[in-house]
């Protein structure tokens, strides 16, 4: 890692190495607040704009990239190898994701019909997931006990 940050012109201080080791220890839709508290249970005088610069330079350097979904938190995602999708439930806000090696192909056709030249694929599927479909399905039996009990 301190390597491959000198062949981009960054120099490794150790809050920055204490930075990118924590987010690549937490991996997975990682946003500014979740790092920054993270980072100050090891080093507390790390400030948050120092944090969040960090994390942008991650990105600059193509070792992660942003997930915006709207909700107003950018969550920061380590970069794969293959593009993967995501499933976000807009219940519990939570980010699963999907291998998208089976639609890339047909994206790329896609986008040659319409003559246009990708970049990179992203997928966001909103929907709920099953844990908040259950909870939904489950009778409220406390709520229809206190019902009954409410009935003169
Ligand atoms: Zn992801
Ligand atoms: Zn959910």
């Amino acid at each position: 890692m301190r390597e491959f940050l000198r062949t981009k012109g960054f120099k490794m201080t150790p809050q920055r190495e204490l930075i990118f080791r924590s987010f690549f220890e937490m991996g997975k839709h990682v946003s500014v607040d979740e790092l920054y508290d993270k980072v100050r249970q090891q080093d507390s005088s790390v400030g948050y704009s120092t944090v969040w610069r960090n994390l942008k330079l991650i990105c600059k350097v193509g070792l992660a990239e942003e997930v915006n979904l709207g909700d107003g938190v950018t969550r920061y995602d380590r970069a794969t190898e293959t593009p993967h999708g995501h499933f976000y439930c807009v219940d519990c806000k939570k980010l699963t994701e999907f291998d998208m090696d089976n639609i890339v192909g047909q994206l790329a056709i896609i986008s040659r019909d319409n003559d246009f030249v990708p970049s990179g694929f992203k997928i966001e599927i909103q929907g709920r997931c099953r844990a908040c479909r259950e909870k939904e399905a489950t009778p409220k039996k406390t709520t229809d006990a206190q019902a009954e009990a409410q009935k003169p």
